[in-house]
């Protein structure tokens, strides 16, 4: 039985093929569409295990025919070794008979998806015209927002700031070949002023303040990504308690997320409700909005679709036999003999 494997190399060859700016198109409608369809899935608050650096977590989700899972860890102190903060693999199996379709890789795709994921939230969220974010927090995950940001909001300057300052140079020349305008800062304060929209992507397994209320103005919407795991946050609590607060599943993001700090009270609404219209987004100009982004097994379920159907149109992907070919699926002797 043939399980589609696809590799860092193919991801590259699928994405060079669709274009990165469709490729991200087509995957924030993928997960706009799962998004509206929330009800038909069975959902968990992923489970965690906290190892010496790090976190190491399974993230699984199904609707009636296809069931999906990843494994992903956020190490970040990984850098000063050589390794990257996070890395992914995912499966996509038939939920009928449970049967795996894709294996794939999802280092680049949580990237992918997860700035996907940002754009759709600020569709409900960020003021219109949004044409300048602030980008605290210039690592892996950098560029990928801002292509999303560019994609869904039309953002076109990007005021970065890390205290790396090689992250920041690396970010700055990724940038200027999307075609951004990238503004090397040194600060936050600086970073952040004149911003629509303020993308937060620090990585330290502390309760930081990267972010703190005073420097946060009338009508900016705020997406913070790196705050994702217990004890692990960036904004000051105070942002939270005035702002319009959007999660994506709230029995993981009250663990996980920027409200761990203040509880259920904070939350104004699922990011499904923006997207089914059951409550409002933005309604206010001059309101502050945020996304407490911690990421959530939908997202990895969209992507994968995504992937699985663009692999099948262009025939990317390797075939494997992961699954053994039984001729009587009682007789399993036979695929050693
Ligand atoms: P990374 O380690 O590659 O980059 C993080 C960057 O933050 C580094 O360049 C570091 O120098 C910088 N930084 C750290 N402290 C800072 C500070 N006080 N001020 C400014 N910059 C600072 O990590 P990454 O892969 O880019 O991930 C960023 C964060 O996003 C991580 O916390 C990760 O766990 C999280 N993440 C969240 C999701 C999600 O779905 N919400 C998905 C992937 C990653």
């Amino acid at each position: 039985v043939s399980v589609r494997l696809v590799g860092g190399a193919d991801l590259k060859r699928l994405v060079a093929r669709v274009g990165a700016a469709e490729f991200m198109r087509q995957l924030i409608a993928e997960l706009a569409a799962a998004y509206a369809r929330w009800d038909e899935f069975e959902k968990m608050a992923r489970p965690a295990t906290h190892v010496p650096g790090g976190v190491i977590e399974l993230m699984p989700i199904s609707d009636a025919t296809r069931y999906a899972f990843k494994y992903v860890n956020g190490h970040p102190r990984n850098p000063e070794q050589g390794y990257a903060t996070v890395v992914a693999i995912g499966m996509l199996t038939d939920a009928t008979n449970g049967y795996p379709l894709l294996v794939s890789e999802m280092t680049v795709l949580t990237a992918l998806r997860t700035a996907g994921t940002s754009a759709l939230a600020a569709r409900h969220l960020a003021r219109r015209p949004s044409r300048t974010m602030a980008l605290i927090g210039t690592g892996a995950q950098a560029e990928f927002q801002a292509l999303a940001f560019q994609v869904e909001c039309g953002v076109t300057t990007v005021r970065a700031y890390d205290t790396d300052p090689a992250a920041l140079a690396k970010f700055a020349r990724h940038g200027r070949t999307l075609g951004l305008g990238v503004v090397v800062c040194g600060s936050v304060a600086e970073a952040v002023t004149g911003a629509d929209i303020i993308t937060t992507a620090t990585a330290a397994k502390a309760r930081a303040r990267i972010l703190t209320d005073a420097l946060v103005a009338p009508g900016v919407h705020i997406n913070g990504i790196g705050g994702d795991c217990p004890g692990k946050t960036e904004l000051e609590a105070a942002i939270l308690s005035r702002a319009k607060v959007v999660v994506e599943f709230t029995p993981q993001s009250l663990i996980e997320g920027e409200v761990q700090q203040t509880g259920a009270a904070a939350i104004h609404a699922e990011l499904h409700e923006l997207v089914r219209g059951l409550k409002p987004g933005r309604e206010r100009a001059d309101e502050v909005t945020v996304f407490d982004s911690v990421g959530f097994a939908l997202e990895d379920y969209a992507a994968l679709m995504l992937v699985q159907r663009l692999a099948t149109q262009y025939g990317i992907g390797q075939a494997t036999d992961l699954i053994p070919d039984l001729a009587d699926p009682k007789d399993l002797w036979s695929a050693l003999h």
